[in-house]
């Protein structure tokens, strides 16, 4: 197909049809996948499904934890629950000065054990 520049007065009835298929096309597409999105709907709502959803939306929710714990606390590094941040602690960095870091349960008292450690 050349691209011409000379006006061509069938394009439009061209681009109408070329639309009017397209149209057609994707209303047969959409009549064919509407069962799958039904069936997946369906199973969207059972009951165990909808359980493992809200899990996973209660995970997604969580907020790391941002602990260093190689730097930290590196006697400990493996008590730290990644995902389960309940606190904030103050962090002094040294790019952006003292900012709140979120932290997890074992971390918040592994710092603390060895900040009263010295
Ligand atoms: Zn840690
Ligand atoms: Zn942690």
């Amino acid at each position: 197909m050349g691209v011409t520049v000379r006006r061509d007065t069938e394009l439009p009835d061209r681009l109408a049809e070329a639309g009017r298929r397209v149209g057609v096309a994707l209303t047969e597409a959409l009549d064919w996948i509407r069962p799958a999105v039904n069936a997946v709907t369906e199973v969207a709502s059972r009951p165990e499904v909808r359980s493992v959803i809200e899990r996973a939306e209660k995970i997604l929710r969580r907020r790391p934890c941002l602990c260093f714990c190689a730097r930290t606390h590196p006697c400990d590094v493996g008590i730290c629950e990644p995902f389960d941040a309940v606190i904030t602690r103050p962090h002094n960095s040294d790019l952006l000065g003292e900012i709140d870091v979120p932290l997890c349960a074992p971390c918040a008292a592994a710092r603390a054990a060895r900040e009263f450690a010295g």
